[in-house]
């Protein structure tokens, strides 16, 4: 079914509790005459050109596009980045409005955690290495449980993630497939500047010359391309290649690896299976990450 279906078309509401939200949505599925789809787009605000691909995304393929706005105090290791995350919310329901969403879902983080709040859900494997590593084992857990309760709030036929955000996407696809939740999830490509850095709300926070240093995330993941398009077949050699690359660029490497794109485990030699190159480092004070497909 496509939006034109459902009519007539609604203004955007903006719904801050749980019960707000559910009740909307079971009116709209009951006042329509056969099932409607509905998708989700979970987001932490700060609404930009990547997450509007989401949204658009939804708009073609859903009748009704919730889009929430929470930033989701339990995946965040470090409270200082909390505090420096953006938020603008009036910006963000303007563009969820431009990029056609129905709903927005904003509720305030006691709605979300109550007071006696005491449920974690934990994917093992996919989210230990990596970014797991790195922000520690509360932040995929954090992700989890957030993602869950949105699925279990707004019941979707379809969850659209990014693939900016790759390890969060396979963390997502384990738990949807192991916990059997009645939802595709659907993982859309990376929106980028032109010259290469993904867009992120933490962009925001770069200077002028950090802009420009942030492209070698890109341009590392480019190299690493590059390379098995030449026929590098050797992970070690294509990783310190890209390693040496983002060094010389005066980026502060944490990661450069290359892994399978659903287990997250490394991969040794090219062309047995899948290869996705991560990469995360620092430039200032802000924490970027960005990951390209290899294809031989
Ligand atoms: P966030 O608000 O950062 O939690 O992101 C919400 C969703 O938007 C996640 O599924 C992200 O992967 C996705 N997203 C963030 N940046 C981009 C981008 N540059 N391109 C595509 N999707 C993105």
């Amino acid at each position: 079914m496509t939006h034109s279906t459902v009519s007539p078309p609604m203004p955007l509401r903006i719904h801050r509790t749980i019960a707000a939200v559910r009740s909307d949505l079971s009116e709209r599925r009951a006042s329509s005459a056969v099932p409607i789809t509905v998708g989700l787009v979970p987001t932490m605000g700060a609404l930009h050109s990547g997450h509007l691909s989401l949204l658009k995304r939804a708009r073609e393929q859903c009748d009704v596009v919730v889009v929430s706005l929470f930033v989701n105090p339990a995946q965040f290791n470090d409270a200082a980045d909390l505090r420096a995350y953006p938020r603008s919310e009036d910006h963000d329901r303007r563009s969820a409005e431009l990029a056609g969403a129905d709903i927005v879902f904003a509720p305030s983080v006691e709605e979300m955690y109550p007071p006696d709040y005491s449920t974690k859900v934990v994917v093992s494997g996919v989210s230990e290495p990596l970014e797991g590593a790195r922000r520690g084992r509360s932040h995929f857990e954090g992700v989890a449980t957030v993602v869950t309760k949105l699925l279990n709030i707004v019941s979707p036929e379809i969850a659209y993630f990014g693939q900016k955000d790759a390890q969060q996407a396979a963390v997502v696809q384990r738990m949807v497939a192991d916990l059997n939740f009645p939802v595709t999830i659907e993982v859309c490509p990376t929106v980028r500047e032109p010259l290469g850095l993904a867009l992120s709300s933490r962009n925001q926070r770069l200077s002028g010359s950090e802009l420009a240093r942030a492209n070698a995330l890109h341009h590392a993941l480019e190299l690493a391309g590059q390379l098995v398009a030449a026929g590098e077949r050797d992970s070690a050699r294509i990783v310190a290649r890209a390693r040496d690359q983002i060094d010389a660029a005066g980026v502060s490497l944490e990661y450069f690896e290359l892994v399978n794109p659903d287990t997250f485990r490394t991969v040794q030699v090219i062309g047995a299976e899948p290869v996705l190159a991560v990469v995360a480092a620092r430039v200032g004070d802000v924490r970027l990450i960005d990951n390209e497909l290899l294809e031989p």
